[in-house]
């Protein structure tokens, strides 16, 4: 099986505070795209494009090794998918795709989503158990009921797919709609969506604390993927 992996990094690092690109923002020293790479091809995929912001085109180019291809993103991540898939040619049978701002991801989870897809699935998502009671409130915040927690999942990346069922959903999907990921792209066009099990290394970046706490895990136990 040959597998493309689309990495989202055409995001702004507004959240976190940071004045350049979130994929862009250093763990131990490196981008935090570079990291998500080197776990990416660790973990058994062939090629990796990724989808940057226009502007900061050289910045990508100098972070990551010459073999990783670079298309400009768009303003969602929706449409830096979408892009992305569209330059990642047809030669492979298997796409991953891959949010850059999951820096310690192992690449053993990688590897749970490579083999599923091996064993015949069309879509896979990587997910953990909610472990926090969960609630709905109302629109000033008032519980209105607990939802019982056993058969939630929170879901990560990398997310598998078969390539031509994945051309097909993005090709089907409204060109405005925005989703959060892309497993959502699929079951919008009716294809059923696999779970394996995540790791909690792969949090995604999103505020101060989080890249603190990576901070704190690379110093502790040093790089998992890079000597
Ligand atoms: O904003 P959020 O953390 O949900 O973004 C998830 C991933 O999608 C990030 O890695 C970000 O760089 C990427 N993204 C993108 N294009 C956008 C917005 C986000 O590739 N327009």
């Amino acid at each position: 099986m040959h597998a493309v992996a689309i990495v989202a990094a055409a995001g702004s690092g507004s959240r976190l505070g940071a004045s350049v690109p979130k994929a862009l923002v250093p763990l131990g020293g490196r981008p935090l795209v570079a990291w998500a790479v080197d776990a990416l091809l660790a973990g058994g995929v062939g090629e990796v494009v990724v989808t940057v912001p226009p502007a900061e085109r050289a910045a990508f180019a100098a972070a990551l090794p010459d073999r990783v291809r670079l298309v400009d993103g768009g303003a969602t991540r929706t449409a830096s998918v979408r892009a992305g898939l569209a330059a990642a040619g047809s030669r492979a049978d298997a796409v991953l795709v891959h949010d850059a701002a999951r820096p310690l991801t192992p690449p053993d989870a990688v590897a749970r989503v490579l083999a599923a897809l091996a064993g015949g699935a069309r879509a896979v998502v990587p997910v953990l158990p909610v472990v926090d009671t969960t609630v709905l409130v109302d629109d000033d915040g008032v519980v209105v009921e607990a939802v019982p927690r056993a058969a939630l999942r929170r879901v990560q990346t990398p997310q598998g797919f078969d390539r031509a069922t994945l051309v097909a959903a993005y090709a089907a999907l409204d060109a405005a709609a925005e989703l959060t990921d892309d497993a959502a792209v699929v079951r919008a066009a009716g294809v059923p969506v696999a779970t394996v099990p995540g790791d909690e290394r792969a949090a995604k970046i999103t505020v101060p604390h989080d890249l603190a706490l990576a901070e704190l895990s690379v110093g502790l136990t040093g790089s998992e993927v890079h000597p």
